[in-house]
């Protein structure tokens, strides 16, 4: 028998995947296999070599739980929850919690690994962090949906913490979740603790401005790309894509602006009128009916008919993957603006910058939430709340210097805004490693 060296032995090993992470590639279009691609992209701008690459990609760490469910009805369900850290190196980790029927490992580890350069790229001590339980909160009664919180939050408790994983609402959750998960953590912990969340409501420790940050935002940083082309927000016309957290109080806030919102729809449908929707009647019939179809002020239209419109400013704020090889050829707009995270995949991208389409990413477009999630674990941390025009403007500012780095660094390397945003979050996180060292 002959012996081989620890390190002969090392070479010739097959690579084995280390975790499952790596386990096998995302398929291709997947919110993960359109991350990996975007980092490749930025790492290959840097000239990282295959280990900083690696140790870039991996999440650091993850949880998958499951949710034991007491039904109203007496029966029990068992729920499958996540939460992964993607990166921790510039502080806790960041990032929402989703409540949605397909959430599942991959899609947490790629909105994860966004939530890392979105805070980099609008400069936030923060790492990324995503959670998700595969359920439809629409299927659930209030009271099965606190159980589904609370016993979620008690399972992942060893991750999160106001110094090491702070969780937000994202698609399917609000401020009203944030509430039983900080009473949760608090109850566990003795005393209260505002802080372990963000996106609260206002009563418990939350911040004014959190709920519209994310759509104000988007609306600051869409102001900015149209006045680097010379072009004004007022008359701009616009279709928003999903009418939630972030569609819904955009179409207001643009509408404010005196940009033309003409098309809107939500997982019914959608509407368009040529001459502007009237926004404010349009909340009302929402109010009334749950959804934007069946409004008087507008004709019907698919979501499909949505995307191709021949607006200005496209924005789509629902889910993954909507701009893809079948949809992004047939985008008219001049400017796609992200609302969501990642709905636009690799081959959407790539369809989109030959038409000359400017995108503005989403971890730049749709960064006013956690900047102002920020601005409310501040205020928890010093316990002392601004006023909301304090954080108006501060928000507006962030919004402002971080479009500029990502504009500017752009131009000068003539990259996408996407790269651009992308480079920039990921130099942040690899400067970081490189100073603090590989311990041990
Ligand atoms: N869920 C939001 C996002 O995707 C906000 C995250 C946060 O505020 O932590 O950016």
């Amino acid at each position: 028998m002959t012996t081989t060296s620890a390190t002969e032995a090392a070479e010739a090993a097959p690579v084995a995947p280390t975790t499952p992470a790596e386990a096998a590639l995302p398929p291709a279009g997947s919110a993960l296999d359109t991350a990996h691609a975007q980092l490749a992209a930025a790492v290959d701008i840097l000239g990282y070599d295959d280990g900083l690459h690696t140790m870039l990609r991996m999440p650091r760490r993850e949880m998958h739980v499951a949710v034991p469910l007491r039904r109203d009805d007496g029966t029990t369900e068992v729920l499958h929850g996540f939460r992964v850290q993607h990166n921790v190196s510039l502080g806790p980790g960041k990032g929402g919690l989703r409540y949605h029927p397909k959430v599942e490992i991959d899609e947490v580890r790629a909105l994860a690994m966004w939530m890392t350069w979105k805070c980099g790229v609008v400069n936030l001590p923060y790492g990324g962090a995503k959670g998700g339980v595969a359920i439809d909160p629409r299927g659930y009664s209030t009271g099965e949906l606190e159980r589904v919180t609370r016993r979620y939050t008690s399972e992942i408790m060893p991750m999160i913490g106001p110094d090491n994983d702070i969780m937000a609402p994202d698609m399917g959750t609000d401020a009203q979740t944030m509430a039983w998960v900080m009473d949760t953590y608090s109850v566990a912990k003795g005393y209260t603790i505002p802080a372990v969340v963000t996106g609260k409501p206002l009563a418990v420790g939350g911040s004014l401005g959190r709920g519209t940050a994310t759509s104000a935002g988007l609306v600051h940083v869409t102001a900015a790309a149209l006045a680097d082309s010379g072009v004004p927000l007022e008359g701009t016309t616009v279709a928003i894509q999903g009418f939630g957290k972030v569609g819904g109080h955009a179409a207001q806030i643009f509408a404010e602006r005196g940009a033309k919102v003409v098309a809107v729809s939500d997982q019914y449908g959608g509407i368009r009128n040529a001459a502007g929707l009237d926004v404010p009647r349009l909340m009302v019939h929402l109010r009334d009916t749950g959804s934007v179809v069946g409004f008087d002020g507008a004709d019907p239209i698919t979501n499909a008919e949505l995307l191709a419109l021949d607006v200005d400013v496209l924005a789509p704020a629902a889910i993954e993957g909507v701009l893809d090889e079948h949809t992004a050829g047939r985008v008219r707009a001049r400017w796609v603006v992200e609302g969501a995270n990642g709905p636009t995949t690799e081959a959407g991208d790539t369809l989109l910058a030959k038409n000359g389409v400017i995108v503005v990413p989403d971890v730049l477009a749709n960064a006013g939430g956690v900047v102002v999630s920020y601005f409310e674990w501040v205020q928890a941390n010093q316990t002392y709340w601004w006023t909301e025009q304090e954080i108006a403007e501060k928000l507006e500012y962030r919004m402002h210097q971080a479009y500029r780095g990502v504009a500017e660094l752009a131009r000068r390397e003539g990259l996408s805004l996407r790269d651009a945003a992308i480079t920039i979050g990921v130099q942040k996180v690899a400067e970081a490693h490189q100073i603090r060292g590989l311990y041990p």
